[in-house]
């Protein structure tokens, strides 16, 4: 059984996303001790089905969220500063289609307030394409009252699971103890003060009592859930709304922002790795996060607007789905795509009398970083203690030096070096270490794919990868390529098995568990 003993910690972090990680890493580096318990896998929620954009959000200025606007795009430079491995630039293409006086106007008055409020930034300023000009960047566009076309700059995180995971690897090295597959059940209580929580461990087995000066909640989408023992009977926090994305082969040579036929609505369709994703939707939703799936019309819907816009690309083809809750701050009386997307801090002590806990309502990914040292700050400064939040200028782990040298050296043919580059960053030093003494585990874990048995090996030892779904589809991305891994899952688990001490009967059970947690994601697979 995994147990802190008798030990207090600074800080407990409940939920493993991408802000439950980012307060982790922020607060350990200022030299608090931190524990963070996470019911299934680090970035097993929403913080890995977004859009994957790092952007200011186009949309957030007709809802005159200038400051949400801004920050975000304050943020944006950082992240491509801090995990340029991670994070890259992206040029969009805007489309007009016979665009009336007032809409072209309007357009306009956007393009230069999305520059004004980033004047500060390293991308490149938006351009005007006349019709041949976009037709040239973008052949595949719908011909038919193209008028022309906007290019601006944002960023995207291809692998977003990768920028949680990063996240508590950070916190870890500076001393945080990260608990994945341990779900906080209840809290721990002195008198009117939360002193920690009880946490059910599905790895270790039993229960974990984490004691804390303090606690933050960062359940996202479970929020409401989570935080019920504390505020009974009180109204819902969030308003949840759904979101699914499709992922297709390679359909557009440009990112594109568009505006839907069927209602006006933007939506994405945006490269990324090989292929493409097109999203997303916008729906209320009130079941259990956990279950949030794609539906016949979402996807119907989806692919529908997109044909519209690129009459001749492969979207019939789709390799998988996937969909996320978003967790908004509840606004009553509002349409889905109105509600601000800015986060709200919640105050027990203030609100309800409970001392030494602290809920995050809401929040983009592109906004962690900000988030996580406003909550670090409130945290430290609840605690007395002295240290500073340095995450605007600190590298994550894998922004070091390049590994291609190295791992050209070992053999590894270019693909590998690519993918391990890709993934990992400078962390995959640690892959090619396991290499070099074991130049066995250089083989594919899949024929066709890059990626290779050592960082089976890694991502078990290094990054608490503890099922299949932890390694394929949150660390090595393997379970991100269109066969998802499922005709090699049994060797795989075989492979794992070796590792972890499964029996053979686990190895099938954990193979199955595989299966079952890619169904909704294939519900729609072409192949
Ligand atoms: C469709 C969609 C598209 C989006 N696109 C973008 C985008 O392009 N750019 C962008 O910046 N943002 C985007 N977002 C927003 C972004 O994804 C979320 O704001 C962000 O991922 C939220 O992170 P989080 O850590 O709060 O939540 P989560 O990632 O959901 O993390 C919460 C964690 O808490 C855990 N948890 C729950 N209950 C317990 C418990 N009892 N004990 C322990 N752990 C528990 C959960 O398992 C979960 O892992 C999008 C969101 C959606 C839904």
């Amino acid at each position: 059984m995994r147990s802190l003993g008798d030990r207090t910690v600074d800080l407990l972090v409940i939920g493993g996303g991408i802000i439950g990680a980012g307060i982790a890493r922020d607060a350990a580096r200022r030299g608090l001790s931190v524990a963070l318990i996470e019911q299934a896998d680090l970035a097993s929620g929403t913080s890995s089905r977004p859009t994957r954009l790092i952007h200011g959000g186009l949309r957030y200025l007709e809802l005159f969220d200038f400051g949400l606007v801004r920050s975000d795009m304050k943020e944006r430079e950082i992240l491509l500063r801090i995990a340029p491995h991670l994070v890259f630039s992206l040029a969009f293409l805007l489309p007009l289609y016979r665009p009336s006086v007032i809409y072209r106007a309007k357009l306009r008055i956007g393009m230069l307030l999305y520059d004004l409020l980033s004047l500060d930034k390293s991308l490149p300023k938006r351009e005007w394409l006349g019709r041949d000009e976009a037709r040239t960047a973008e052949p595949g566009l719908a011909p038919n009252g193209l008028a022309g076309a906007w290019r601006f700059y944002d960023a995207q995180v291809p692998l977003v699971e990768r920028l949680v995971v990063e996240n508590a690897l950070d916190a870890a090295s500076h001393g945080a103890l990260i608990l994945n597959h341990a779900r906080a059940i209840g809290y721990l209580r002195d008198g009117d003060r939360v002193v920690g929580a009880r946490a059910r461990d599905a790895i270790g087995g039993g229960e974990l009592a984490v004691r804390a000066r303090y606690t933050v909640n960062a359940t996202g989408a479970w929020l409401d859930e989570t935080i019920a023992p504390l505020r009974p009977a009180a109204k819902p926090l969030l308003r949840l709304t759904k979101g699914i994305h499709l992922v297709t082969p390679r359909a557009t040579e440009q990112a594109h922002v568009l505006f839907a036929k069927r209602d006006g609505r933007l939506f994405f369709v945006v490269p990324w790795r090989e292929y493409t994703i097109v999203g997303t939707t916008d729906t209320d939703y009130d079941a259990d996060p956990g279950a949030a799936d794609a539906t016949e019309d979402d996807v119907r819907y989806l692919q529908a607007e997109a044909r519209a816009a690129f009459p001749e690309a492969p979207f019939e083809v789709i390799h998988f789905t996937w969909a996320g809750i978003r967790a908004l701050v509840r606004v009553e009386g509002v349409a889905e795509g109105e509600v601000s997307r800015k986060h709200a801090l919640y105050d027990h002590e203030r609100r309800d009398g409970t001392a030494g806990v602290l809920s995050v309502i809401g929040g983009k990914i592109t906004a962690y970083r900000a988030i996580a040292e406003e909550v670090a700050d409130r945290v430290a400064r609840a605690l007395g203690a002295a240290g500073r939040g340095d995450t605007e200028r600190a590298l994550l782990p894998g922004a070091g030096a390049p590994i291609g040298d190295r791992a050209a050296a070992l053999g590894l043919p270019p693909p590998v070096i690519a993918n391990l580059t890709t993934v990992y960053g400078s962390i995959g030093a640690a892959v090619l270490d396991l290499v070099a003494s074991d130049p066995s585990l250089a083989e594919p874990l899949c024929p066709h794919e890059p990626t290779i048995a050592a960082e089976l090996a890694y991502v078990i030892r290094d990054e608490w990868a503890v099922t299949l779904g932890d390694a394929l589809l949150r660390r090595t991305g393997l379970g991100l390529r269109p066969c998802q891994a499922l005709e090699c899952v049994d060797a795989i688990a075989d492979r794992m098995g070796a590792l972890q001490g499964w029996d053979s009967a686990r190895r099938a059970a954990e193979a199955a568990a595989y299966r079952r947690e890619l169904a909704p994601m294939r519900a729609f697979s072409s192949a």
